[in-house]
């Protein structure tokens, strides 16, 4: 029997519908590109994948593209709080990573405060602390004290109070108030616990009472008065190496006194007390825990060739020698008012070569150095 061969052929209606189906996928693909195009322009300017979209679709692309890689328009696109109205603003204020940073400032535009006055207000706080600052009424003359590199937004109030009750300016004000010299004495005082050379330990900063140097070692009597004396090990060898640098150009130095334990701090204010009032141990010595001798940082350092430091020739090269070995002297007389304590020229505090030099060079106080460099809170 001949087989009948038979071309396979698709009924016309199935080539229909799959020419359609062909057209709609290449349509498909089409719009994929030049969507994906698009939002490689965005993103290729900086733009995160999830703001260039919304950009996409509020269609801003032109407008973006005109103004560049902007990281606060690009949080604005990111936010569900972004305000059409505001898009200018938002290219003009300063970006900070703050997680109601677009909430806050659309609060901020609507209470009638300038782009830069808002730049101002983000730089000089936490998120939380812009977010309570924005539910205020307005406040005028901000930069003030906002102008000053190191003031907190979460201050303004007491920077107010203090300015007025002292007539300081901006800048004094915005370090007292920094260092909470606003506040009474050893009252609310912050509570360092971290061992570090560069620790700040004052009448506003204590310690606790079983904190003691992470490295505390014994001070040999030659370089220390009697056997009894000791402090961190760092601050030790740094005052050896002093001792010898002085020793070489004929000054003789010793350690008076070094770590105290907060015990040996009570027993020294009970025995002034007895000896000379409440009113000496006020103005005088260091409450227990206030004492920077607790932290093993600290020396009295003397001359073995004379009684009094202060009219010593050891005292003069201490003075101008001490940072080399990064020690700065703590209490001058001119700066009692910044670090609370009357003059003690014979108090010597460890603190690093590198921060000492710059103390030195630059005549300030560890408690200025702190609210300048180191001050994180
Ligand atoms: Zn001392």
């Amino acid at each position: 029997m001949r087989q009948v061969k038979r071309k396979f052929r698709l009924k016309p209606s199935i080539v229909r519908k799959c020419k359609v189906l062909g057209i709609i996928l290449v349509i498909i693909l089409g719009v994929y590109l030049f969507y994906s195009s698009q939002i490689n322009s965005l993103t290729k300017l900086g733009y995160s994948k999830e703001a260039s979209k919304n950009i996409l679709f509020q269609f801003k692309k032109e407008y973006v593209l005109s103004i560049g890689k902007n990281k606060t328009l690009n949080a604005a696109f990111e936010s569900n709080d972004y305000k059409e109205k505001y898009l200018d603003q938002y290219t003009k204020i300063d970006y900070q990573n703050q997680k109601h940073l677009i909430k806050n400032i659309n609060t901020l535009i609507a209470k009638g405060y300038s782009n830069d006055t808002i730049s101002m207000i983000l730089a000089h706080g936490s998120d939380n602390d812009v977010t309570q600052f924005a539910k205020r009424d307005k406040i005028n003359y901000l930069e003030e004290f906002l102008s000053v590199p190191y003031a907190k937004l979460s201050n303004y109030d007491r920077y107010v109070d203090y300015s007025n009750a002292t007539g300081e300016d901006d800048e004094t004000t915005v370090l007292a108030v920094n260092l909470d010299m606003d506040k009474e004495n050893y009252k609310d005082a912050i509570v360092v616990k971290e061992f570090s050379t560069d620790m700040l330990v004052n009448k506003h900063r204590s310690l606790n009472k079983n904190f003691q140097p992470d490295d505390l070692v014994s001070i040999d009597t030659e370089y220390a008065a009697d056997d009894t004396q000791k402090g961190s090990r760092i601050a030790v060898n740094a005052f050896i190496q002093m001792y010898k640098a002085a020793k070489k150009e004929g000054y003789d130095l010793v350690i008076n006194s070094s770590y105290r334990s907060y015990e040996e701090q009570q027993e020294i204010c009970d025995t002034y007390r007895d000896l000379y009032g409440e009113n000496y141990v006020k103005n005088y010595v260091a409450m227990p825990g206030f004492s920077e001798h607790q932290t093993g940082l600290s020396f009295d350092i003397g001359s073995r060739n004379s009684n009094v430091f202060k009219d010593s020739e050891e005292y003069d090269w201490v003075l101008e020698n001490a940072h080399k070995f990064g020690f700065i002297q703590r209490f001058p007389s001119k700066y009692e008012a910044i670090t609370g304590f009357r003059s003690e020229p014979w108090h010597y505090r460890y603190v690093g070569k590198k921060i000492a030099t710059y103390i030195y060079e630059h005549d300030i106080t560890l408690e200025e150095y702190y609210a300048l460099f180191l001050d994180t809170e």
